[in-house]
């Protein structure tokens, strides 16, 4: 940590002034109980009465892109330890990174063009946008899908993997997205209106589109960190069942922390997430709260006779 705080705050939130003896490895002989690497941060929190009980120790960076800080309560001798992850387990979560994503709809005003051509998907390689389709029809309820060329529709239109993945650029995939990420923030919506409009007008153009008169609506969204990557085979190694695959070493659970989501799963889909959020809520209960029962709900009547339950309810 180059750019980090260690605070000292007493148990109802009060700064103490206190003296905070940072042990080094091979320092403190007589508090040897504290282990800790060149990571960690440990030592003894002292007072004017020697080492302080239940004081928070904080300590805090601005290293990472977001501010990040880890809390620990010193013990009954004053002692407390900011451990680190382990570097393995940091390692494979630095590679989960996501890639990113956008969708863009765009309504027009009927689909004429679409019919005279006798299509309903295009590919345009080369293209801003690589394909165009139109969308799915929902039909809910009283809600009906258009049935005539001449009713409006919604076109999805996918972005060119140049920009979206960085496709061609060279760069290992993680680097890909990253690059694609910081450029997608950049392209205003004034690009990609003229893309979509210009392309429109190119490919349905033969079929008597035009764009000024024919576009009601367009929607992009941009999602930076959208699907979880999990590995690829063509450059990682085949993880398949391996209890070494990052994000099993990811996700281990580390002191009181459990680590959920998609990532953990190294698959991108919604009920990847819920497995892996059940996952952790699991090691919660089983690792951290341990609830245990050292008494039967009904001891009170029973006056403790276990398994003598009362018909008084
Ligand atoms: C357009 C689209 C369509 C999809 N379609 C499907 C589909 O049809 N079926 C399917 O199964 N899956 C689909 N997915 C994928 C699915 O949505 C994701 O895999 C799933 O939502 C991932 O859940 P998660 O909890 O891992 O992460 P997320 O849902 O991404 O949640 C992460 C949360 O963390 C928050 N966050 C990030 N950084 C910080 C921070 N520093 N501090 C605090 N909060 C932070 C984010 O704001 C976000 O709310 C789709 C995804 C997208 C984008």
């Amino acid at each position: 940590m180059t750019n980090s705080r260690l605070g000292v705050v007493g148990a109802v939130g009060v700064v103490l002034a206190v003296c905070v003896m940072v042990l080094v490895p091979g320092l403190g002989a007589r508090q040897a109980a504290v282990q800790i690497d060149g990571d960690d941060i440990g030592g003894v929190v002292t007072g004017p009465n020697g080492p302080e009980a239940g004081v928070w120790v904080i300590a805090e960076t601005t290293d990472l892109p977001t501010r990040f800080n880890r809390t620990v309560v010193t013990d009954d001798q004053g002692r407390y330890v900011v451990p680190d992850l382990p570097a393995a387990q940091k390692a494979a979560l630095h590679l989960a990174v996501r890639k990113p994503l956008v969708t863009t709809n765009v309504a027009i005003r009927n689909w004429r063009a679409f019919q005279k051509l006798g299509v309903s998907s295009i590919n345009c390689p080369g293209m801003f946008y690589q394909s165009i389709s139109v969308d799915l029809p929902p039909a809910i309820g009283g809600y009906q899908n258009a049935s005539t060329p001449d009713e409006p529709v919604v076109l999805y239109m996918s972005l060119t993997a140049r920009i979206l993945e960085k496709a061609g650029s060279g760069l290992p995939p993680r680097e890909q997205w990253k690059e694609s990420r910081a450029e997608l923030e950049k392209i205003t919506f004034e690009t990609f209106e003229g893309n979509i409009r210009e392309q429109l007008d190119r490919v349905l153009g033969p079929g008597g589109f035009d764009a000024q008169r024919d576009v009601a609506g367009i929607i992009i969204n941009r999602w930076g960190h959208a699907y979880a990557s999990g590995s690829n085979e063509l450059y990682d190694p085949d993880y398949s069942h391996r209890m070494d695959a990052p994000w099993v070493v990811g996700r281990q659970q580390f002191g009181r922390i459990t680590i959920s989501n998609s990532d953990a799963a190294g698959v991108s889909l919604t009920n990847a997430a819920w497995q892996q959020s059940h996952r952790a809520v699991n090691e919660l209960i089983t690792n951290v709260v341990r609830p245990v029962f050292d008494f039967q709900w009904s001891e009170r009547d029973t006056a403790g006779e276990p398994g003598d339950y009362p018909n008084n309810f």
